[in-house]
């Protein structure tokens, strides 16, 4: 038996992604290796989902809930506690391998794949941090599972490393769930967690937020539990200032230094890596460079907002029905590349084979811009712009415009302009 689309992973963006390939009357199976569908999102109790799709605010479980509703609404096939362990091409099929207690290890065939594994949390190893290796020392995602699935607090007097929002956020539940949260060093000099978080995560509960700042120290006690730590001021390089150093007595340091698209699954495929977004690079379609590989959601860029997961994984699932329907025929490619202040673009080529009425390019800045232009150039013709308020690296930006302006001789470059 070959499946139409195999869906990897159950969260905000492969429930989406399967919903929309579904109502396209195409066959879907969503493998998830937990014990429910959600991801992330079953561990986010705090509110601050669903703004722009549903106009109201949610807490994580209940946007979740939203769409494993509908999922359930469609009788979408989907096996759980099953994990997929390789993923290869041969010839036109794709051949999935999952494992799990109740069917072992097993084999599956389907005609595409969309990819909606997540991300994983940088560790303390990734950073090389100085000091002692004490418990006590945990990724802010760790910690905020531990407490609000399992039900576990992970310490008394806590330090945050790092300033993006799972940083910002477990800074105000361990602070509301009784810790003396002492501070959160960040070392670039500017936040890297969304606005709103800084303000009703630190600034509402007093926490002091130590820009360009990083821990040069972790000391243990006799049991080997995490005793001190010491937070330094940095240069312009990342250098530790000598003079400036800060001891804070704590048993808990948790880590929010960066999120990582889990692309483990593509190893054994030969699929082209953006070294910027650290995921594969796509066409307008969401398609890798292996035809009939479709990627989104955090797997493919990590994102602010879960609203724009869903709607990204929405259009990848209709582009895999495309797919499936040969509505793509190939033709020449051309390269979006980041240009002035961009760290990074998604998607990274846009083909004219895929039948489109208006390209989506999402990116982040490389700096933070009080005022600013979003230019679109090919060659030196100006071909879209929009002006934009604030623009931070936190923040992914999305812009979207026709293609009629576009040909397939020059590639397309993406540039913030400071005003
Ligand atoms: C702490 C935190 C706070 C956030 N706060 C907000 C907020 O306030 N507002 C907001 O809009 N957004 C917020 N976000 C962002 C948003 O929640 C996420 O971007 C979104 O939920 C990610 O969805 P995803 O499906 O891409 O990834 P995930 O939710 O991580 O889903 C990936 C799924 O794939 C499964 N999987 C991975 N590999 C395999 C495999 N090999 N086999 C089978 N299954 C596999 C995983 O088990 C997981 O369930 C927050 C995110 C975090 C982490």
């Amino acid at each position: 038996m070959i499946v139409d689309v195999i869906v990897i992973g159950g969260g905000a963006s492969g429930l989406a992604a399967a919903i929309s390939v579904k109502k396209r009357n195409k066959q879907v199976l969503l493998i998830e290796r937990e014990n429910e569908l959600g991801g992330i999102l079953n561990q986010c109790i705090h509110n601050g989902f669903g703004l722009e799709v549903f106009k109201e605010e949610y807490t994580g479980p209940e946007y979740a809930y939203k769409f494993i509703e509908e999922f359930n609404d469609l009788k979408i096939d989907y096996l759980l506690n099953t994990t997929v362990i390789k993923l290869v091409k041969n010839g036109d099929e794709f051949v999935v391998t999952i494992s799990s207690t109740a069917q072992g290890l097993k084999e599956i065939k389907a005609k595409a794949v969309i990819i909606s594994s997540g991300c994983y949390e940088r560790t303390r190893g990734q950073i090389a941090m100085p000091g002692e290796r004490p418990r006590g020392v945990i990724t802010a995602g760790s910690a905020q599972r531990y407490l609000n699935i399992n039900g576990y607090m992970v310490g008394k007097k806590a330090f945050i490393l790092g300033s993006g929002d799972i940083g910002l956020i477990m800074a105000r539940r361990m602070h509301l769930e009784g810790a003396e949260v002492l501070g959160v060093a960040e070392i670039m000099p500017y936040s890297n967690g969304l606005n709103r978080n800084i303000v009703q995560c630190l600034n509402d509960f007093d926490i002091p937020l130590y820009l360009s700042h990083t821990v040069t120290n972790v000391e243990s006690d006799d049991s080997k539990r995490l005793k001190a730590i010491t937070i330094q001021q940095v240069d312009e390089r990342f250098n530790p200032i000598s003079g400036t150093e800060k001891r804070f007595e704590v048993d808990t340091l948790l880590l929010s230094i960066g999120l990582i698209p889990d692309i483990t699954l593509l190893d054994d495929l030969s699929v082209e890596v953006d070294q910027k977004t650290k995921s594969s690079k796509i066409n307008q379609a969401y398609e890798t460079s292996v035809p009939g590989l479709f990627i989104c959601g955090n797997s493919l860029q990590v994102h602010d907002l879960v609203d724009n997961v869903s709607k990204e994984s929405s259009r990848a699932g209709n582009c895999t029905a495309d797919f499936l329907e040969n509505k793509f025929k190939p033709r020449k490619k051309i390269n979006i590349i980041p240009g002035k202040n961009i760290l990074y673009v998604a998607p990274q080529y846009l083909d004219f084979g895929w039948d489109f009425t208006d390209l989506i390019i999402s990116f982040r800045s490389s700096k933070k811009l009080e005022k600013a232009i979003a230019k679109v150039y090919q060659g030196d013709n100006l071909v879209y712009q929009k002006r934009r308020t604030f623009v931070v690296p936190a923040e992914m930006e999305t812009i979207s415009f026709p293609y009629q302006e576009l040909n397939d001789s020059q590639d397309i470059r993406v540039e913030l302009e400071e005003l």
